[in-house]
């Protein structure tokens, strides 16, 4: 029936999935649909309240995956965390705005995806973006831009939260980290990330609520009678044309909602969105990935694409607290982004070449640890780039998230580029039940052994004044239990006991040429379909230094035009 037909369907309402329904949508004539598992979430506090984060975990809207157990990692499970709402993980995610290192982006054009460099990205950065000017309140307690960065027309709003931090603690900050060489950076968006920030919020400023996709992409659009959100449904598979030949053509999605199960039908195009935890895993059960595992569940092979699910990239979190000697009101959006040669100061070039010499090893052990699947040579090529990154064009190596809130002053920390590569595989052939996924933390000791060296930086940062004349006790880790001058093997230890997921997993289907171990093309189009394509955190060929948002709403951006100009004429 007509009800259950359109031109576009996109499965995952979220980040990307929403940005990609509104696009198309702007081209009258043209139907789209949006499945989504979740619900409406506008009339939820926990989603809105700019001050609520952490609120919703563990909460219906939470998909709060489980790992395997993680070997390398002292072996218990972890979670990562993922929004099941309209509005998908921009519902329940720290809202922090920064988008990532110039070179980095240019790296994907370097590796074969045609068009995806820095400044084509940038004017997408722009075209998502309505930057919000602070106020003169907001600039006096550290709200900084350069306005030539920032799009002010888009649908994100982007900005500072109402009530920004004490001023007394930006110059405080900023004095400390002078002292160990690490400057300020007005403005950590225009492709250049290294400093002492204070970055801006997908935040309404005014109204002063979370920006999530949904009420950026979505809501103020949901009247357009050629776009239609089905949510409450899953999808469980994509439907394929029975006479495909050379290429797969899908023509429709099966779904399980409130009226069972059924399919909706495409005539245009299937588009997979539903994170980069899901939507590799809807690959697999539509019969594209590796012939070994579809095997294992008689799934038939439409397309053999052997990296589907691997090269799984994260990053893992850990943190510590003090006792503050003030008292902090208002919410803080300061981060240190430290480069490898800041870190390690005179040491860097030793370490980088430490590392050099680990590569064809870790490239090895990735390859072995996906049965051949990822090609040893690719991985060593990716890894070599991304040692480029750290040791010659000194992206930032870490990011340290201050948080003077009340009577403590904390901060969370992650290493920004791990060489840890995992996967994210079915379990059954049941849509509904949820991925095996295996982020291997700290599969080299060269990632847990960056833990331990951040985690020193920081304890220097917070023994250098002014920082360390407003701060009392060090409550975690503690020298208690992580004595001065103590040795890695001590950090290690602390950092396994209590590591988290950074929640940043992407690279589940990169886009990168088929021969180097890509799912999609540069036009985000799976290879050996015609009409399929992922625009998601999956796509991403490599981690990046940024929180991944921005970032995704760019993708998302380039990839909608990327579509549209194949319908506009
Ligand atoms: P999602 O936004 O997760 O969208 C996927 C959608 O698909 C979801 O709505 C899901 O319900 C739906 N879906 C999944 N499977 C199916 C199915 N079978 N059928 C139908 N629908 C399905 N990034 C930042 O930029 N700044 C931050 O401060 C930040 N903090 C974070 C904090 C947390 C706790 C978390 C979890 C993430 C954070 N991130 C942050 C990361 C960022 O939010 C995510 O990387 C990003 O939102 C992912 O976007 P996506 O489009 O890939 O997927």
């Amino acid at each position: 029936d007509s009800a259950s037909r359109y031109d576009f369907v996109i499965v995952g309402g979220g980040t990307s999935g929403l940005v990609v329904a509104n696009r198309l949508s702007e081209m009258k004539g043209f139907t789209v649909a949006v499945i989504e598992a979740g619900d409406s979430v506008l009339k939820n506090a926990n989603v809105s309240a700019v001050t609520g984060y952490g609120q919703a975990f563990g909460t219906e809207i939470d998909w709060a995956y489980q790992t395997e157990d993680q070997t390398y990692a002292g072996g218990s499970k972890q979670i990562i965390r993922a929004g099941k709402a309209i509005g998908g993980t921009s519902t329940i995610n720290g809202m922090s705005y920064t988008r990532a290192q110039k070179v980095q982006i240019d790296s994907w054009e370097q590796v074969g995806n045609e068009g995806w460099n820095w400044d084509n990205l940038s004017s997408y950065y722009k075209k998502s973006e309505k930057f919000q000017v602070p106020t003169s309140e907001q600039v006096a307690r550290g709200a900084d831009y350069y306005i030539a960065y920032h799009g002010e027309h888009g649908p994100l709003k982007v900005g500072w939260p109402q009530a920004m931090t004490n001023s007394s603690v930006l110059p405080q900050l900023d004095e400390t980290f002078q002292q160990l060489g690490l400057p300020y950076n007005r403005d950590c968006n225009g492709g250049s990330m290294v400093g002492l920030t204070v970055h801006p919020n997908t935040v309404d400023s005014e109204a002063n609520l979370r920006h999530d996709a949904a009420r950026a992409y979505y809501w103020p659009y949901q009247h357009r009678p050629n776009l239609k959100i089905i949510s409450n449904t899953s999808a469980n598979k994509i439907i394929w044309e029975s006479d495909s030949r050379n290429e797969a053509v899908a023509v429709g999605v099966e779904v399980t909602g409130v009226n069972g199960v059924e399919t909706i039908y495409a005539s245009k195009e299937v588009i997979l969105s539903a994170g980069s935890l899901r939507s590799p895993m809807l690959l697999e059960l539509s019969g594209i990935g590796n012939p070994g595992i579809l095997g294992q569940f008689d799934i038939p092979v439409q397309v053999n694409i052997s990296t589907v699910g691997e090269n799984l990239q994260d990053q893992t979190n850990n943190g510590f607290s003090y006792e503050g000697n003030e008292f902090w009101l208002g919410s803080p959006t300061f981060s240190a982004l430290p480069s490898a040669d800041d870190i390690f100061g005179e040491n860097a070039p030793t370490i980088a070449s430490d590392v050099n010499s680990s590569l064809a090893e870790y490239a090895k052990r990735v390859s072995e640890y996906s049965n051949g699947a990822v090609e040893e040579a690719n991985v060593l090529a990716a890894f070599q780039l991304q040692h480029d990154l750290i040791f010659k064009s000194q992206v930032p190596y870490a990011e340290i998230v201050l948080l003077p809130i009340g009577n403590s002053f904390s901060n969370e920390y992650w290493p920004l580029l791990p060489f840890s590569r995992g996967s994210v595989h079915i379990n059954s052939t049941d849509g509904s039940q949820p991925p095996s996924i295996n982020p291997n933390y700290f599969m080299f000791g060269q990632d847990l052994k960056a833990h331990a060296d951040v985690a020193r930086y920081i304890r220097k940062v917070f023994s250098t004044p002014p920082l360390r004349t407003i701060v009392g006790e060090e409550f975690a880790p503690g020298r208690k239990h992580v004595p001065e001058n103590a040795s890695d093997s001590i950090w290690e230890g602390w950092v396994k006991s209590k590591y988290r997921s950074n929640f940043h997993p992407v690279g589940t289907a990169s886009m990168l040429p088929r021969d180097k171990g890509g799912v999609v093309d540069a036009e985000l189009r799976v290879y050996g379909t015609k009409n399929v394509r992922v625009v998601d955190a999956s796509v991403l060929p490599f981690q990046i230094t940024g929180h991944l948002t921005s970032t995704l709403y760019a993708v998302a951006e380039r990839a909608s035009d990327l579509i549209k100009k194949r319908y506009i004429f």
